[in-house]
């Protein structure tokens, strides 16, 4: 199909949730799954060991396409990743889910397609009933678990005839269809259902597809096959059937971000600082260990984050001290000779597992360090495994969802027993480790002076400030508008915390997306933040803003946006600046 070829279709405009950045222009490809059929049948009594057979026998042929995709997924972005297939292949060998729908083939005499319908339904609406956004994502695996059964019953494959360069439009995908698209060269994502946690946007973002999620409209309802569409995956925009004039303005975008990157990749050995020599740190946010080489690539300065509890998420299990051990000792020896930071498993709200208990209000629940005081064990292997592997790097430790200082304490005296145990074991750990806090609270931030005597570090996590502050839930998209960390009341909370830390001679990072929202990075930097944690992918885009612009202007932009009164005046503040830096603004595909 030509490029210029929209059939004399109306040019349709949509706005989405953007999950995976970059632009992606070509034809669609709609993607639906045929849905295997399980009508019951009527089995006679001679038949149901030959039903039982078929079913063993569908379960392995299953299981070894799952294990393929594992492999393409592992070969692709790491082995990591390949944990959500191998979580899949956990539910197919699982003795209470074979033997469960061996029993309902006897006892009901009936075919296995039935039996594994029904059984595995019963299970999925369970979890789509329990109003927790981790249990219903973790509810597509099973679905998808189901599905392959089915197929695998029927000897039906699932047959993907998409062509080359296509963007896909789906009502859902799963992890494992992004994996094998990406082996079609798959140019962007277009899904109806999915939240910007689930484990197809974090695979994505892994595989470098811009991707976005269409909220509200059905994408797949409104977009024919073929129809050209341009996915902006930084914005959340999309447009069907573009004209030649949003075909080329696009085009124009595309281009200009191919350019962005290489213009960043001159930038990667020039350091963060500022016309007239201020220095700050640029380190990334990680998840796992196959996310380690671009450390390097992008030349993070350290790891401001590592979110401790993915690990535990994709295992579906607590990881024993030797398995942290390990892990942490890979990240430290990729890391070094810079600071990693590993926050302790920072559970609850939207990272739960699937037996996890049902409360009304998770995000306002037992999160963070309040399950690790509930749960000492917990806290205590993963004390012991960060301890003993900080002999092979600067370490840091840190301590989320902190709300009272009594938390803190309870946390250093913890560390402190855990120190005494390893010496008395012999067993070697950095006995200057360092210990800082999430600033993700309101009620830390505003006593910022007195926990800043208490701690190394301080980080702050915006992602929660401003569901807090603003009483936003972060992930609704009902109020997704409503959530704006250029809120005055966030702004102000996030300059007093910074103040108090300097007050207090401690270093005062920021991990939460707001550090890599361009726009705020004069005056984070004017505010005196010691360190910017983000993606990787982010790091050049805030070091090309630090370097073009002075300290001292940094600071005054900060005063004029701290007197304030809504987002809309402080956006104003910042655009007037970016309006005389046109070239930095040209370069910034988020605004
Ligand atoms: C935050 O809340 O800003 C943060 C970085 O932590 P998380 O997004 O993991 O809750
Ligand atoms: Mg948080």
């Amino acid at each position: 199909m030509e490029e210029s070829d929209t059939s004399g279709k109306v040019e349709q405009i949509f706005q989405g949730i953007g999950i995976s950045p970059g632009f992606a222009i070509a034809p669609a490809y709609l993607f639906s799954r045929t849905k295997p059929l399980s009508l019951r049948k009527h089995l006679n009594p001679e038949e149901i060991p030959t039903e039982q057979t078929r079913l063993d026998e569908a379960l392995e042929r299953a299981k070894y396409e799952l294990k393929k995709v594992a492999s393409v997924a592992e070969e692709k972005i790491g082995s990591e990743s390949a944990h959500i297939f191998e979580a899949q292949v956990q539910i197919l060998e699982d003795p209470v889910f074979i033997n469960a729908v061996n029993a309902f083939i006897l006892n009901e005499a009936c075919n296995a397609e039935y039996a594994v319908q029904v059984t595995l339904e019963h299970h999925i609406s369970q979890m789509e009933a329990s109003g927790n956004a981790y249990l219903r994502e973790r509810a597509q695996e099973f679905q998808d678990v189901k599905d392959r059964v089915l197929r695998s019953l029927q000897q039906k494959r699932l047959i993907s005839k998409i062509q080359q360069h296509r963007v896909v439009v789906a009502q859902n995908l799963s992890a494992a269809d992004l994996v094998l698209f990406s082996k079609r060269q798959v140019l962007g994502c277009v899904m109806d259902i999915g939240g910007t946690t689930s484990h197809a946007s974090i695979m994505a973002r892994a595989l470098g597809v811009p991707a976005l999620i269409s909220v509200g409209w059905q994408a797949e309802r409104v977009i024919e096959e073929d129809d050209w569409v341009i996915v902006d995956g930084f914005s959340g925009i999309l447009v069907i059937n573009p004209s030649s004039e949003t075909m080329r303005e696009y085009r124009v975008k595309q281009a200009q971000y191919s350019k962005l990157l290489e213009q960043q990749s001159e930038l990667k050995d020039l350091p963060a600082e500022t016309l007239d020599g201020h220095r700050v740190h640029l380190r990334a946010n990680i998840e796992f260990s196959a996310e380690l080489p671009q450390l390097v690539e992008y030349r993070a300065e350290g790891i401001g984050l590592l979110r401790t509890e993915m690990t535990y998420l994709a295992q579906g299990r607590a990881l024993t001290e030797e398995e942290q051990l390990t892990f942490y000792k890979e990240v430290l020896e990729a890391t070094a000779p810079f600071v990693a930071t590993f926050r302790l498993i920072d559970l609850g709200g939207d990272k739960v597992l699937p037996l996890g208990k049902h409360e009304p209000n998770p995000f306002l629940g037992w999160r963070g360090v309040r399950i690790l005081l509930d749960r000492q064990s917990l806290l205590r292997s993963q004390i012991r495994a960060i301890l003993r592997a900080s002999v092979y790097g600067p370490t840091r430790l840190m301590i989320p969802m902190v709300t009272n200082i009594g938390e803190v304490r309870a946390i250093k005296r913890m560390i402190a027993r855990t120190k005494i145990e390893l010496a008395v074991e012999g067993k070697a750990f950095d006995s200057k480790m360092q210990v800082g806090i999430m600033v993700e609270v309101p009620s830390v931030a505003l006593m910022a002076d007195l926990f800043a005597e208490e701690v190394d570090f301080f980080s702050i996590g915006t992602n929660d400030l401003t569901q807090y502050v603003l009483a936003v839930d972060r992930g609704n998209d009902l109020v997704a508008n409503r959530f704006d960390e250029m809120h005055p009341a966030v702004l102000q909370l996030i300059a007093h915390t910074i103040q108090a830390a300097h007050r207090k001679g401690i270093f005062v990072g920021m991990c939460g997306e707001f550090a890599a929202n361009p726009l705020a990075t004069p005056f984070l930097l004017g505010m005196g933040l010691d360190a910017f944690s983000v993606s990787p992918v982010f790091i050049p885009q805030i070091k090309r803003i630090i370097r073009s612009l002075t300290y001292q202007e940094a600071k005054e932009i900060t005063e004029r946006v701290l007197i304030q009164q809504d987002a809309r005046s402080v956006r104003k503040v910042v655009s007037e600046w970016f309006g005389q830096n046109q070239d930095i603004l040209a370069s910034l595909m988020k605004i």
